[in-house]
């Protein structure tokens, strides 16, 4: 079925209008009408090939929202008209361990959103920024938010359950001091998240103008990371810390902040490697330095209903498709509260 869609053509070229076209939906798929879509930093490293590997061309987006319109012969847990998600996955070979523990996020041969091997035209998968899509059945999502709330639900699927899953890894809650660095897209979430498990939320800026607003969304303490003096003062002190940050940089002044046995992960992906930590700073306490790649599906519906539950959503900004571009730059320059969404019904306007 031909689909309205926004994508670019080239690493260089900005993203544009362009028709793309979705399979019919076989006996396990789920036919959704997008009404909204998250632009995640991902987005902006995949299309303007940062990452090594971009197909073209690309249609980003993989924070999608919307109703079921039709479901294949085979499809039990979902009917047309029904509020659904979609994340970062598509498929996976759907039988190795990684797959029987629902971490098909660790699968080898896991299909993303976009950027993907499909057999679909034109043999890679495009994304959200589209005005519908067709997925197996195993990668929906259901939504049980308000449908008043479905734009600000769209970042859940990525940034809420890139943060979710290793607070819930490390197991953060009460009387844990939990650090987040980065309050963008991913790092807002993981400040609502880390907040709502109980733990005493500290959340690190480079924005001075972020300060205030970082307490708003949960923070119990608010660090401008710039400030050596402001960091100096929670030295040894953290459990966890939760690293968004979507550009390289020096990891040791925040890895000096764990105290014995404290665990950092990295959730940002920039392109290029950071610098850090000293061998003698991972040594002397004990620390560890992880990684943690978005989450499982069974993980992600836990993660969606808990927010459903304490009524948590993402803080946006909707905008339409021609904003695209500009959202980009204003993402780049930290200018955004703190997710964009793309109203689907522009992608054909
Ligand atoms: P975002 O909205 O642009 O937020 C990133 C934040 O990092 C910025 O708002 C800024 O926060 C901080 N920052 C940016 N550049 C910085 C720099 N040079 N030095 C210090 N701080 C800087 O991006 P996002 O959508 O949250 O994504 C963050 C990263 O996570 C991206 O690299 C993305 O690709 C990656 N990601 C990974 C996964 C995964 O599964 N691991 C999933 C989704 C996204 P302040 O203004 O507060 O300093
Ligand atoms: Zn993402």
């Amino acid at each position: 079925m031909t689909t309205k869609a926004y994508g670019a053509h080239a690493a260089d070229l900005p993203l544009g209008p362009l028709n793309i076209t979705r399979r019919a939906p076989g006996a396990e798929d789920v036919q959704i009408e997008i009404a909204y879509c998250g632009i995640c930093h991902s987005d902006l490293h995949q299309v303007r090939s940062e990452w090594a590997g971009t197909l073209y061309p690309c249609v980003p987006g993989h924070e999608i929202v919307g109703r079921v319109s039709a479901v294949g012969s085979r499809v039990t847990g979902f009917a047309a008209g029904d509020l659904v998600g979609v994340g970062c996955l598509v498929d996976s070979c759907q039988h190795c361990a990684e797959c029987a523990d629902g971490l098909e996020n660790y699968c080898d041969h896991a299909v993303g959103t976009y950027n993907g091997p499909t057999p679909d035209a034109p043999g890679h998968t495009l994304g959200g920024y589209s005005e519908r899509i067709v997925v197996h059945q195993r990668f929906v999502l259901r939504i049980r938010h308000p449908e008043a709330q479905l734009a600000a639900v769209a970042p859940l699927l990525c940034a809420g359950i890139t943060t979710y899953s290793p607070l819930r890894h490390w197991r953060v809650g009460p009387g844990h001091k939990v650090g987040v660095v980065g309050i963008g897209g991913l790092g807002h979430m993981g400040v609502k998240l880390a907040h709502a498990l109980g733990a005493h939320v500290v959340a690190f800026t480079t924005s001075e103008g972020k300060r205030e607003a970082a307490k708003a969304l949960g923070a119990n303490e608010v660090v401008v990371s710039k400030n050596a003096g402001e960091m100096a003062a929670h030295v040894k002190s953290f459990d966890f810390i939760l690293n968004t940050v979507a550009a390289a940089h020096d990891l040791d002044p925040f890895f000096v902040l764990l105290k014995r046995d404290g665990a950092m992960a990295l959730v940002g992906a920039p392109p290029t490697p950071h610098t850090g930590p000293l061998a003698f700073n991972f040594i002397m306490k004990r620390r560890s330095l992880a990684g943690s790649l978005i989450g499982g599906l069974p993980e992600t519906q836990e993660m969606l209903d808990f927010c459903a539950q304490h009524g948590i959503v993402a803080d946006i900004e909707l905008i339409r498709a021609g904003q695209i571009n500009a959202a980009y730059e204003r993402m780049l320059a930290g200018d955004v509260k703190y997710r964009f969404v793309i109203d689907a019904g522009s992608f054909g306007a």
